[in-house]
């Protein structure tokens, strides 16, 4: 063969190869179950919008998490902080859930199923549908009652979101520590611990994405069931107050819990030029898993909750290239089998059995 045939030949192995690792992800990728654990989808429901249908606009219906492959998401029942003065806090996350479990589930019940448990999602996935879980974000729309707290739970919530950008009456937010005006409480508030005890025994994941440094402590020290930052990143790799410390990272691991990487750009990367891609999601799983172990890591993207998106990560279709750049990175199928749903799987039934434990049902 002359050179020119060698690296023809070559490069023809090296295309073939790519093709074969190409569909050798698209196959792994299916197989695998994606939990994604945050996803403000309602927010366009409640204005209108049928999640069953394509469209141009958003990150999320359903045919784009069918060709993301998308197995369980949690739909965030968020209460926007301009919800407490009115309030209307309380009904605003009834309204939500009222989205969820009717508009979303209800209008499409061939494809959506609601999980309550792990085992629920487990069921959804032999059937061949999303399982469908509801964690409500932002703390105040329990209006400070342990009996409205009680009630999302029965409604079908499965985690909360102790605070959103706002300190409530409880416990304080990492998006309001440098407002002189905020009443700061320290932390948690001993009723705030009530709150957590509750959860616990319920059988609600505690979840301190949007706490501050300072509740995230209380939060660990207080809760007897492992905790979940459901949609966070790593402040290691992006000084941003929603992310997580390696110390932070450390300790939720060695109480079982979860780092949920978000994809909002802000978060991944404090570069002003280029733009955030998919590189710098794979970037904060690794340094997550570094830091924490690969039972650490999961995934919470914050579709339909954030303006932009990574280079690469556009909407809920294109998770199968994340698996891509994972396996290309060097994780094995094992690893991400944890990280994308097994992780979330394991926290589930363990807070589940706590509760159990505890006796409250
Ligand atoms: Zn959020």
């Amino acid at each position: 063969m002359t050179r020119r045939e060698v690296n023809r030949f070559l490069l023809g192995f090296a295309a073939l190869a790519r093709k074969a690792a190409a569909e050798d992800a698209e196959r792994i990728h299916r197989e695998l179950l994606l939990i994604d654990t945050h996803n403000d989808a309602p927010l366009r429901v409640i204005a209108g919008v049928d999640i069953g249908q394509r469209s141009a606009k958003g990150h999320t219906d359903l045919p784009r998490l069918r060709e993301g492959g998308v197995g369980a998401v949690f739909f965030a029942a968020w209460v926007s902080p301009r919800y407490v003065p009115l309030n209307q806090a309380a009904r605003r996350a009834l309204e939500l859930i009222d989205v969820i479990r009717h508009d979303i589930v209800g209008r499409h019940p061939e494809h959506f199923e609601l999980a309550l448990s792990a085992a629920d999602v487990e069921a959804a996935r032999r059937r061949g549908k999303i399982a469908v879980l509801i964690g409500i974000e932002g703390g105040h729309a329990i209006e400070d009652s342990l009996r409205v707290l009680r009630t999302f739970y029965d409604l079908g919530a499965r985690y909360m979101t102790l605070t959103h950008v706002n300190t409530n009456n409880w416990a304080d937010s990492s998006g309001d520590q440098n407002n002189p005006r905020v009443r700061r409480h320290g932390g948690l508030t001993d009723f705030g611990r009530q709150v957590i005890a509750e959860m616990n025994r319920l059988g609600m994941i505690v979840d301190v994405s949007h706490v501050s440094d300072k509740t995230f402590w209380d939060v660990l020290a207080a809760s007897r069931a492992p905790v979940m930052a459901s949609h966070s990143c790593c402040r290691a790799l992006c000084d941003h107050h929603r992310n997580l410390t390696d110390e932070m990272i450390r300790a939720l691991a060695a109480k079982g819990g979860l780092i949920q990487i978000n994809f909002a750009p802000e978060f991944l990367t404090r570069r002003q030029d280029p733009p955030a891609s998919i590189e710098d999601v794979v970037a904060h799983i690794e340094h997550a898993v570094r830091v924490g172990g690969v039972e650490a890591v999961g995934i919470g993207s914050d579709f339909d909750g954030i303006d932009r998106t990574p280079v690469g990560l556009e909407d809920v279709s294109k998770f199968p290239a994340l698996t891509r750049a994972l396996l290309a990175r060097g994780f094995s199928v094992e690893d991400l089998r944890k990280i994308y749903g097994g992780n979330v799987l394991r926290l589930m039934q363990t807070v589940e059995s706590l509760a159990r434990q505890a006796g409250s049902r």
